[in-house]
Formats: C-alpha cells, structure tokens, sequence
C-alpha cells in the first residue's frame, strides 16, 4: 500500500484512543481513507459531550472568566481560558476543549495552561485517559513545560483531576507504532481480529464481510486476542474449517457426575458453522430444590447504581 494518505495526515487524540481499541482502528483511520458509518451510540455520546462542554463553559462565561478561541502558538493570549484551540507539532495534531491558565512557576513570561477534556458519559474509559494525556503531551512539547495534571469533567460537571506522572508509560508505545506507521514507505494492515469493541466500531461491516471472506478464526466466540490465533497458527491452523476438524467428542461415564458450568469449546462452534448445524455439548438440567430464591438486580452499569432489587420466593 502506498503511504500518500499516512504522509499527509497527523496523529490525533482520536486515533491513538483507536489503536488502544484495536490496532487496525488505529491503521484504517491514520494510514487509509477508507471511512465506515458512525454507530448511533458513539454519536449520542458525542452530542452529550458537546452538551456537557457547552453548560461548562456558559457557567464559566458568566462567572465572568475570560476566554478567547484562538491558536496557542498566537502567543497572543492571557485569557482564563481557550476554547477550541488546535496546536500542531510536528507529526502530531491536538484539538483541545478547553484549557484552563495556571501559575506560571517558571521563569518565561508567557502564560501556560493545562488541558481541560470533556466526556458523554459518567464514567472515565481508559480511551478518555489517554486523550487527555495525549492532549498534556503536546501541550507540553509547544509550551516548554512538564505538566503535573489535567481534568476530565464527567456529564454530571464532575471535575477529575488526573495526575500526568503515569502519562508517558501509558501514551507511548501507543504513539510509537503510529510514528512507525507515518515514517514507513510501504506498510501491511495489521490483520483482522474481531473483539469486543467491533459492534460499536465504525469499521464494523467492513472487518466483518473481510473475516468472513477469510474464514477468520476470530469470527468465533473466545477468539479475539491475537496470543490465541498465534497459537492455532503455529499448530497449521488458519481458518474456521480448519479447527472444525479438531473437534472430538468426550466421552463421558454414565455414573460420571454432570458439571453445572459447561466449557465453550471452539471447535464445536466451528463444526456447527461448517457443517450449518446445532449441537448440543450437554442437555441442560436445571436443578430442583424444595425451597428456591430467585433474586433479580437492576441498574445502570455505567453510573453504578441500582434501581431495583427483587427476591422472589418459591416453595413446593
Ligand atoms: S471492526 Fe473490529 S477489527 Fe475492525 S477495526 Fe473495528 S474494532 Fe478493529
């Protein structure tokens, strides 16, 4: 492939958060033009981070803060804060929310900030940490100046202070890959492994017609970590009909106890998708007691808490 794309491009906050997700995320968005449709959930979580942005900075406006939207590398600016700021360095690209003015304890007259990122959601994913480190890491370079922290405020305008001592173990292998990719003349895409963050993935229906053309191993179900293909593949094994073959039924004694948690074995699925049938590894039993509780507990996952506790009591 040739590297025209990847040579005009830079390496964004985004792009890095991609390749933590999943390397050829990382590859399709920094080294092709190749662009899939984004998944509603990512758009609602964007609108919701902009909403979050907009209240933030409105309250700050009418605190009477000052702001200004302009360019860092100006180098004309005092103001509290600045909005929508891009810096550029070298092969990489930082578009910030919001950075915030600190005490300048050095001895340069000029004005240093720190950055401000802002999320669509309760929780911090680690691809927001690195944002925010990414965004201090080039901040630093234009500056001059090593950062001690910045800030990730939450949908409900919670402010996290996060400390920058971590950034640099946590952001660069992650960086050097991508700089690796921009500096090559000639480079493959990494191969495709489908994982857990596919069905959010804007790359979703590509990767996945392409395994399927493959007969990927990692269209099947515990197969999502390159260590576990490399396995197959030192063993010959490279697709899907492959490992159907190696499936081989136990055999079990009749007196043998039955086991309440049933293993997933991959090559069965692997032979139910070759041979386009259902098996069945073992006829559930669902067990009989004389007095049975039933309990049920709802909540939302991503602010960690629970609406709802049900216990359900059952005799004879
Ligand atoms: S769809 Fe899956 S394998 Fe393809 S780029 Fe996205 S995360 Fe990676």
């Amino acid at each position: 492939m040739e590297n025209t794309t990847v040579r005009q491009k830079k390496i964004t906050a985004e792009i890095v958060a991609a390749y933590s997700q999943c390397p050829r995320k990382g590859f399709l968005l920094l080294c092709t033009d190749q662009r899939g449709e984004i998944h509603e959930y990512m758009r609602i979580i964007r609108e919701r981070k902009e909403a979050n942005q907009n209240k933030y900075t409105c309250n700050l406006k009418e605190a009477g803060y000052s702001f200004q939207t302009c360019s860092i590398t100006d180098r004309k600016f005092d103001s509290d804060y600045l909005e929508n700021s891009t810096i550029n360095f070298n092969h990489l690209k930082a578009d910030y929310d919001l950075l915030k003015r600190i005490e300048n304890n050095s001895s340069s007259q000029k004005h240093l900030y720190e950055p401000i990122i802002f999320v669509g959601t309760h929780n911090i994913e680690k691809e927001d940490k690195l944002k925010l480190y990414f965004a201090a890491h080039v901040l630093e370079k234009t500056q001059g100046y090593q950062l001690l922290k910045g800030t990730i405020i939450t949908i409900e305008q919670k402010l996290h202070t996060l400390k920058l001592t971590e950034a640099k173990n946590k952001l660069y292998p992650f960086l050097e890959q991508l700089l690796e990719w921009k500096n090559l003349l000639r480079f493959e895409s990494p191969a495709i492994i489908l994982n857990k963050h596919c069905p959010l993935c804007e790359f979703q229906n590509l990767c996945t017609a392409q395994a399927k053309q493959e007969d990927n191993l990692s269209l099947l179900n515990g197969i999502s970590k390159l260590k576990t293909i490399q396995k197959y593949e030192r063993k010959g094994i490279f697709t899907v009909k492959q490992l159907s073959y190696l499936f081989k039924p136990k055999k079990r004694r009749k007196d043998a106890k039955k086991s309440l948690t049933i293993r997933h074995q991959v090559e069965l699925q692997a032979l139910a998708i070759r041979t386009q049938k259902i098996y069945l590894q073992e006829i559930p039993e669902l067990p009989k007691y004389p007095l049975e509780l039933i309990l049920d507990i709802e909540g939302t996952p991503e602010r960690q808490d629970y609406y709802l506790i049900g216990l359900l009591i059952c005799e004879e």
